[in-house]
């Protein structure tokens, strides 16, 4: 295999802002990235001009990284599941200021958490979510985007926890050349799917939903075993899931031209991303690796 698409999450913070996020995403030896266009727990947004855009995007370009397969991930607090006509509404504004701003970092994939029934039921929670998605995205139809609903791990009443909930999803929304899918491993595993099968998720996926409506992979590791519904990322090959299993998502044919993305988490207030992507490279488990980053 040529080339591949391996990257992680990156802050998008001031005083650099973009042009910050992708120096972060080099220093790490990445060719793609994710980010959130502001805090993920709140509304406010540092305004469009100041965050360096047109600077990081050149440094992108100069350095031969991979801008159409960039990501950027809506915040957690959108819930297009609910039925709360106020708190809907909130969700409903603040996604579709996410796709402007979004498109205004000339990135395509916006990953998104379909949201939480809270006590409503799958089948009131989805409509929710199908209904959100189509008033949203009839208003911004024009823009260059594509929403990547993301397969969760079943915490509570998260909603898309099966390859049947998102493909229901997606059946709904009106638009489909706006609706994708970003697979996390983790919640793959947390929900059930043996990821080390990775025939067996690849045919479900595409039997169910149709491997061309993959967008995104979120590698990560989790902290608990298969069907857990928790939700903890680990580090690479550090958790259930292991190298062995994990490393078959990096250089697997099928999925050569996904972007994936590192969403571990911190050691020791390091980040871990760097120390991770050069051994994926090595193809080599390395057991010493979190007290490496730690000790950095
Ligand atoms: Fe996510
Ligand atoms: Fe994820
Ligand atoms: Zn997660």
């Amino acid at each position: 295999m040529d080339k591949i698409l391996l990257g992680s999450h990156v802050s998008m913070a001031g005083p650099d802002y973009y042009l910050g996020s992708v120096k972060e995403a080099l220093k790490y030896g990445e060719n793609v990235l994710m980010f959130y266009t502001g805090a993920p727990q709140n509304n406010k947004r540092t305004p469009i001009e100041k965050c360096k855009i047109e600077e990081g995007i050149a440094l992108a370009k100069e350095n031969g990284m991979e801008l159409d397969k960039f990501v950027c991930h809506a915040p957690y607090m959108i819930n297009l599941a609910n039925s709360d006509s106020e708190k809907l509404k909130f969700s409903k504004d603040f996604l579709k200021s996410e796709i402007v701003r979004c498109v205004a970092f000339k990135c395509r994939y916006l990953v998104l958490h379909p949201g939480l029934h809270v006590h409503l039921g799958e089948d009131v929670g989805l409509n929710n979510i199908i209904n959100g998605l189509n008033e949203v995205i009839e208003e911004v139809k024009d823009l260059d985007f594509i929403i990547c609903i993301e397969t969760m791990a079943g915490k509570g009443t998260e909603l898309g926890t099966t390859f049947e909930q998102v493909k229901k999803i997606i059946d709904g929304v009106k638009y489909k050349e706006k609706i994708g899918v970003c697979l996390d491993t983790c919640h793959i595993n947390d929900a059930g799917y043996i990821v080390d099968d990775i025939d067996c998720v690849i045919n479900e996926f595409d039997r169910i939903i149709g491997l061309n409506l993959l967008k995104v992979i979120h590698l990560n590791d989790s902290k608990n075993p298969l069907g857990a519904h928790k939700d903890r990322h680990e580090n690479f090959g550090f958790g259930e899931i292991g190298f062995d299993a994990l490393i078959k998502y990096v250089y697997d044919e099928r999925l050569k031209d996904i972007p994936k993305i590192l969403e571990t988490p911190y050691v020791e207030d390091k980040p871990p991303y760097k120390e991770e992507i050069e051994m994926i490279k090595k193809k080599e488990f390395n057991p010493s690796l979190k007290e490496i980053i730690a000790s950095k």
